[in-house]
Formats: C-alpha cells, structure tokens, sequence
C-alpha cells in the first residue's frame, strides 16, 4: 500500500514497563481494522514539557498520563474536562479543535463498570482511600448524583480534603471517618450504604490483604468493588463474595477507563469484550 501515515496515541509514564494498557489499545485497534498505534513512553519528570510539545508536534491524537505525570501535565495543556478539572489530575489528553484537552477517565471507568450492576445516583457511598484513584471515583460518583459519600482513609488530611473536594465542588454532602493504625481498627460498613469502594493501593499485587474492613458488616446485595486490577479476584471481594455481596473487579474499571480512551480519541466505540481479554491476558489475572 502506498505510504499510509498511522495515527498515534501513547502512554506517558516513569516505570512504564510492564503497563497493560498497550496490549489492551492495540488488540481493540487490530479488532476494529484501525491503522493506529498506541506507544509505551517512558518519560521523567523533566522531560515531560519537551514530551508534550514533541507529542504535539507529531500530531499525537492523544496520550494517557500515569505515575507520576497526571497533575504536572495540566499546566501543558490547552484545557480541562469537567471531572478533570474538579479532581486536578489528568490521565488522558486528547487533540482536537480545543487543543490538546486533559480528561480524566478513572472514574468515568468506574462508573461505566459500576452501572452494569447498580445506579450510584440516590445511594450512599463509602470510599475507601483519598489519592488518586479515590479522587477521580468519589467525584464521578458524586456528579452521577449519589447522596452521600463517606471517605474512610487513614491519613487524615487527604481523607479531610477530600469529603470537603465533594462537598464544596459537586455539591453532595461528605464525610471523612478515620482509619485506626492498628490491625484490629475494622472499618463497620454503615447498614445504609448500598454500595463500598476499596481505592486504596491494599491487595494490589498481594492477595491475603484486604482492607481493614468489618467482614460481618458486608451485607447481602451490598454492591463492593475493588479498583486493585492485580489480582483481579482480591482478599476484599472473596470475602464480600461468599457474604453474598454483588462484586466488581478493578480489571472492568480499566477496560472501561480503556474503553473512554480509545472512543475519545479515534471516534469508534470499541468491543470491550475484546479489551477485557487482551487485558486479562496481558496481566495474567484470574478470570471472574
Ligand atoms: P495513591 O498512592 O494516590 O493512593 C493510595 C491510597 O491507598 C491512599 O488513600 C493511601 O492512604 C491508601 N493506602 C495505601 N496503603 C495503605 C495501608 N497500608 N493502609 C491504609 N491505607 C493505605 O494511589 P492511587 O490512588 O493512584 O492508586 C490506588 C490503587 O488504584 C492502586 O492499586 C492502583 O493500581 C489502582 N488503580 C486502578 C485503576 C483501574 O482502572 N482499575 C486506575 C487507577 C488506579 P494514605 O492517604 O493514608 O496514604
């Protein structure tokens, strides 16, 4: 064929190696018959002005930004989606007639994945943690119109800044409740909480951790998600699981993060069938 030019979209990030998203990208563009490619970018912290400028001048369609780009990117880009702006980080750009536009598709991953089983809008909410993660997922949950959220962290100070974040930003009443330092300081699940968000990085690649959570509180119908992706079948939902729990994995929340990405930036709304399987593979999790 004669010269095509591919269209470009990438990941930013320092530790890049290992990331699973690339498989994931590349399988939805080989699936879809799209002449895109998606490169893994090691980029340091000061590199990252010179990234972003070379990203625009090749014509990037877009990139995603992870650890520990997702803030300093902001003050290279042209302008910010709602959620992104709300929670002030960015883990995905994309180029069009605005510029280069910072997006966050963490939560909005976490609430395609949540919808599937249960609509936050009306109910209260716990989320577990108060970085990154718990950030984007308590103000997607917040602006799909929950009613209350409760942030259970253990520094403080995050946990604090973020039920105000809520509060003053999205307009849904918030609190923050402390996590004890000792092991046996089990977090009780309110009775009214329909549905519990383990955002801290506990389990993430340890299997026999799970959060400091009251087993006896996780209640039947009671929906508890995990955003840890490795192992996709964490300590927290084996045990919500045989407390008769509804259960969702961090693995649905990437795809679906993967799934906004791949949409914004080629205009294709992509098989997520076909990304969960490049995923799993790719992370050589346990299937659900
Ligand atoms: P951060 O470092 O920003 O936040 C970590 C959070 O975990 C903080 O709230 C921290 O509490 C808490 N935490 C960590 N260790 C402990 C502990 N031993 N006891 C109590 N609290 C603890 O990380 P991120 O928010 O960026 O990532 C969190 C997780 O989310 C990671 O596992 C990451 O892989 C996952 N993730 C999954 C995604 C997906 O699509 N499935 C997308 C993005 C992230 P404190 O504030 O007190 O330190």
């Amino acid at each position: 064929m004669a010269g095509f030019v591919h269209q470009v979209v990438g990941s930013m990030s320092q530790g890049a190696d290992g990331n699973p998203t690339v498989a994931m990208i590349e399988a939805g563009f080989a699936h879809h018959g799209l002449h895109w490619r998606y490169l893994n970018l090691e980029v340091t912290p000061q590199d990252l002005p010179a990234a972003v400028a070379g990203a625009r001048a090749m014509g990037f369609r877009g990139f995603n930004l992870s650890i520990p780009h997702k803030v300093a990117v902001i003050e290279h880009l042209d302008g910010l989606g709602r959620s992104a702006e709300i929670i002030g980080a960015v883990n995905c750009v994309v180029a069009g007639q605005r510029g280069l536009v910072g997006e966050n598709t963490d939560g909005k991953g976490f609430l395609a994945s949540l919808l599937e089983v249960a609509d936050p809008a009306g109910q209260r909410v716990v989320v577990l943690g108060a970085g990154g993660a718990a950030r984007a997922v308590a103000v997607e949950l917040a602006l799909a119109g929950a009613e209350h959220l409760t942030v259970v962290n253990r520094d403080p100070h995050r946990g604090e800044d973020l039920a105000v974040l809520i509060s003053n930003r999205c307009g849904v009443p918030a609190d923050y409740r402390p996590w004890g330092q000792a092991r046996s300081d089990l977090y009780p699940v309110a009775p009214d909480a329909a549905i519990v968000v383990n955002a801290t990085s506990i389990g993430l690649h340890q299997p026999d951790l799970m959060p400091p959570v009251d087993p006896a509180s996780l209640r039947p119908g009671l929906v508890v998600a995990d955003v840890v992706f490795s192992p996709a079948r964490t300590k927290l939902l084996t045990v919500a699981a045989e407390r008769e729990c509804l259960t969702l994995d961090g693995i649905g929340m990437l795809v679906n993060q993967g799934a906004e990405a791949f949409r914004r930036w080629t205009g294709v709304e992509p098989d997520r069938g076909v990304l969960r399987s490049a995923l799993e593979a790719a992370t050589s999790g346990p299937r659900r």
